[in-house]
């Protein structure tokens, strides 16, 4: 426990104001300590201290101007965290509550997330603060450019490959592409999430949300159990919620729930996936939407949520799938979901409950999958939409999804291997933390001190 406490107190000083990167941090260390004390060299190679150090931190302005012809500025961000397995990856989050506590906290999860994919991808992430919410087509192409006018000379398909976020999709990464190719005369994968025009990936708009249920019913699997039959309650309405759905009614599952950043719809016959397409997807408009054709489902606006947490987990439901964003699944949503009987709590998004909800669902030893085991699935089809990229291919959407089931039992399998050999069966938590962490730390042993 004494390595935690020093790195946190070196970290509070060096790194001042960061709470969700010592979030994250706490997180993995807890479940270090029976590896650390295994291996003496991870503590003469100073591998935590080298680890929550990035190997590199870009900050940049990013001025653009609004279509009234005001300059606008930004912050932009990329945080290159960990390159021992392979080039930085991960993606870009435009979202005002962007800062470096968040990038970085999102970076170092990535670090783990890819080890676990077993492909070769080190950790990165970046973003702004940027909000694409009310603007138009021309302000967000404006901002994209202008933040690749700063970001393409830190880029490019060996050394750092961005992908998308939150307020990041297809259409933001257009713009940079364009803006990239127009920068350095390449067309080459320097990007994942590509539109399926220009070199994207089939199935890599699913990955996420598949991934995470696939995810699910390995664990389930494992337990003789599975989703089929069971009510889910999701949150979210982007792109992991909308494919976490889809594969949950795949599977014949009953998801229930759907929210965004101004309510919660619970919908007791089952969302309807194809109008929360055509709202979110297409429209880009608010849930509250939904009413207009389903006026018999409730809507709860966030002002009526519960002060100590979040509307959708107050559900009775057998299974949760928090699939929005950081700190979304409080220690007492979590009390209120195991004691209405949920069963499974398996994570689409980066970190979405608190660490004392984690611990509490730990404890509950309900079936619980983390999020970098769980929603794993993106980072590991965007891996596969750089093969493609390099042998210049295109593989079915058939052969995409194969890879991706079986990277998520993979993942699975490794976790759970490492839960039982440090005598914690079925703690998903303690093995993802585990082996992710020794796939990155034994490769930065052999590549020295760099
Ligand atoms: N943003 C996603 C994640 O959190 C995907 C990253 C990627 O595809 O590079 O893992």
């Amino acid at each position: 426990m004494q390595h935690i406490h020093d790195t946190l107190a070196s970290l509070q000083r060096t790194s001042p104001a960061q709470k969700e990167f010592y979030q994250a941090v706490e997180e993995v260390l807890s479940s270090l300590t029976p590896v650390i004390e295994s291996n003496p060299q991870y503590q003469e190679q100073a591998i935590i201290q080298r680890m929550v150090e990035p190997e590199r931190q870009i900050i940049f302005r990013v001025p653009w101007v609004n279509d009234a012809g005001h300059v606008q500025v930004n912050k932009g961000y990329r945080i290159e965290f960990n390159s021992a397995l392979g080039p930085y990856k991960g993606g870009l989050r435009f979202h005002p509550s962007v800062n470096a506590s968040i990038i970085k906290f999102l970076g170092f999860e990535q670090i783990f997330k890819n080890a676990l994919t077993g492909l070769p991808i080190g950790g990165g992430k970046g973003g702004s603060n940027f909000d694409p919410k009310g603007k138009s087509d021309g302000e967000i192409m404006r901002f994209c450019q202008s933040f690749m006018n700063e970001m393409y000379r830190h880029i490019g398909p060996v050394t750092d490959v961005p992908a998308g976020d939150i307020g990041v999709g297809a259409r933001e990464i257009g713009y940079m592409f364009g803006q990239y190719k127009r920068l350095t005369g390449r067309y080459e994968g320097v990007f994942t999430g590509k539109s399926l025009l220009w070199g994207g990936s089939l199935g890599r708009k699913e990955a996420t949300g598949y991934g995470t249920v696939y995810f699910a019913e390995c664990i389930l699997n494992d337990r003789q159990d599975t989703l089929k039959g069971k009510k889910c309650l999701v949150s979210g309405a982007g792109n992991v919620a909308i494919y976490a759905i889809e594969k949950l009614y795949h599977i014949g599952a009953l998801p229930v729930t759907c929210s965004d950043s101004r309510g919660a719809i619970y919908h007791e016959k089952g969302i309807d996936l194809e109008l929360l397409k055509q709202l979110k997807e297409v429209q880009r408009g608010s849930l509250e939407e939904y009413l207009i054709t389903y006026p018999e489902a409730v809507y709860i606006p966030v002002g009526d949520y519960p002060k100590d947490g979040h509307a959708v987990w107050r559900n009775q439901a057998d299974a949760a799938f928090p699939c929005a964003t950081q700190n979304e699944l409080t220690l007492a949503d979590a009390q209120a979901l195991i004691s209405n009987g949920c069963q499974l709590i398996c994570e689409g998004a980066n970190m979405p409950t608190t660490q004392e909800a984690a611990n509490a669902i730990v404890d509950a030893k309900i079936a619980y999958g983390p999020a970098k085991a769980a929603n794993a699935g993106g980072v590991a089809t965007s891996q596969l939409e750089m093969a493609q990229n390099a042998s210049m291919q295109n593989w079915t959407f058939e052969k995409v999804d194969a890879h991706l089931k079986t990277i998520m039992e993979t993942i699975f399998t490794s976790a759970n291997e490492a839960s039982k050999e440090f005598g914690q069966p079925g703690n998903l938590v303690l093995g993802a933390n585990i082996a992710g962490f020794r796939k990155v730390a034994d490769a930065m042993i052999e590549q020295g001190v760099v």
